[in-house]
C-alpha cells in the first residue's frame, strides 16, 4: 500500500474516532437522561394514581424496561448510522487533504530524479577523464593539461546546474518582494552592455516592480536569445503600453520554436531539441522554468510569439498599477 493510501487511511480513522467519541458521549448523555426522565415519570404517575384511587398502584417494571431497551436499540442504530456516513464522508475528506500535498510529494521527487540524472552526466564524464588520466603511465605536461581544461569544463556545467538550482529554488518562494519605482530603459541599456548584438529599443517608462528579479528574468530571455539565434543577428529589447500593463519583449531571429514544444519549454530540464541543445549551446532546461517563477513572483504573465524560422518572442507583462495599491 503507498505511504498516501495508508496515511489517507489513518487519517479517516482519525476522523471516526473524534466523531464516534462525541456521538458516543451525546447518546450516553441523551441514554441518561431519558431513562432518569422515564423512571420519575413513572414514579410521579404511581403517586397520583394512588391518591386519585387510593388504591396500590405499580407500572409495570418489564414495560419500563422494555422502552429502556428499544432506547439502546434505537441509540445503537443511529450510533452506526453514524459511523458509516461518517466513515464515508471522512474518507473522501482525507483524500482532498492529502491530495495537494501527495501532488506536490511527486513533483519534488521527479525533480530530485532529474536534477541528480542532470548531476550525474558531467560528473561521470570528470570520472572518466581523471581516471583515463591517471592510468596513463606516459602522461606529458601536454596531454594532462588537455585533460585538466577538458575537467574544468564538466566542473564549470556543475557549477552553472547548481546556481540554476539555487535560482529555481530561491525563484519559487513565495515571500512577498518590496516593488519600487524603476526606470525601464537604463535597465535595459544596462543588459544590453551584455553583447553587441542586443539593441534596445524601449520607449521612456517607469514601473512599480522589484528590480532584480525584472532584471534576472530579462537576463534569461537574452541569454536564450543569443544562444538560440546566429551570431551575425541582431536581438531587440523592445516595450509596448496596454491600457492596465506594460509588455517587455525580447525578439530573437533565430530558429524559433516547434509549436508542439511551446507549452512544454517552461518545464523543468525540457530542451525543446535534445539533439541540438545538448551538444552546440549549454544549457539544463531551467531557465524559462525560473523565468515562470520570477514572473509570477512579481505578479507578470509570460508570453511566447514564435515562428519557426523567423524567430521567437519572449515577453512579460506587467500590470502598470503597484500589486497594493
Ligand atoms: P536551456 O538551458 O536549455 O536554454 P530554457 O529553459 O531556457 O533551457 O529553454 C528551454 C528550451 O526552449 C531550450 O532548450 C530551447 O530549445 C527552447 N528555447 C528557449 N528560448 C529559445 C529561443 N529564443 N529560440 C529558440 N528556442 C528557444
Amino acid at each position: 500500500m503507498s505511504s498516501f493510501a495508508s496515511a489517507r487511511l489513518k487519517l479517516t480513522a482519525w476522523y471516526l474516532l473524534i466523531i464516534m467519541a462525541i456521538s458516543s458521549a451525546f447518546s450516553l448523555v441523551i441514554y441518561t437522561i431519558l431513562t432518569s426522565e422515564l423512571d420519575r415519570l413513572s414514579a410521579v404517575q404511581r403517586i397520583r394514581i394512588e391518591r386519585q384511587f387510593r388504591t396500590p398502584y405499580y407500572i409495570d417494571p418489564d414495560l419500563v424496561s422494555d422502552v429502556k431497551d428499544r432506547l439502546i436499540v434505537i441509540l445503537f442504530g443511529v450510533n452506526c448510522v453514524i459511523l458509516i456516513t461518517s466513515g464515508l464522508l471522512g474518507y473522501l475528506l482525507a483524500g482532498q487533504t492529502l491530495h495537494p500535498i501527495e501532488v506536490a510529494l511527486e513533483d519534488q521527487n521527479r525533480f530530485i530524479a532529474d536534477a541528480s540524472h542532470e548531476l550525474r552526466t558531467p560528473l561521470t564524464a570528470l570520472k572518466t577523464e581523471v581516471e583515463v588520466a591517471l592510468r596513463d603511465p606516459h602522461l606529458n605536461l601536454i596531454e594532462a593539461k588537455k585533460y585538466l581544461s577538458s575537467s574544468l569544463e564538466e566542473i564549470d556545467k556543475l557549477k552553472n546546474l547548481t546556481n540554476n538550482l539555487l535560482s529555481l529554488s530561491r525563484a519559487k518562494s513565495h515571500d512577498k518582494l518590496p516593488f519600487t519605482s524603476v526606470d525601464l530603459q537604463s535597465l535595459v541599456t544596462d543588459l544590453c552592455k551584455l553583447s553587441p548584438r542586443l539593441e534596445n529599443q524601449v520607449s521612456p517608462l517607469t514601473l512599480q516592480t522589484h528590480p532584480e528579479t525584472i532584471r534576472e528574468l530579462l537576463s534569461i530571455f537574452i541569454d536564450n536569445a543569443l544562444k538560440y539565434s546566429p551570431a551575425s543577428k541582431k536581438v531587440y529589447i523592445e516595450s509596448s503600453q496596454h491600457s492596465k500593463s506594460v509588455e517587455i519583449k525580447v525578439r530573437d531571429q533565430g530558429p524559433g520554436i516547434k509549436s508542439a514544444d511551446i507549452n512544454l519549454i517552461f518545464n523543468r530540464f525540457y530542451r525543446a531539441d535534445s539533439s541540438r541543445t545538448k551538444t552546440s549551446t549549454n544549457g539544463f532546461g531551467l531557465g524559462l522554468a525560473i523565468a515562470k517563477n520570477l514572473a509570477d513572483s512579481i505578479g507578470g504573465k509570460i508570453h511566447v510569439r514564435s515562428q519557426q524560422n523567423y524567430g521567437s518572442t519572449f515577453s512579460v507583462i506587467l500590470s502598470k498599477k503597484s500589486p497594493s495599491s
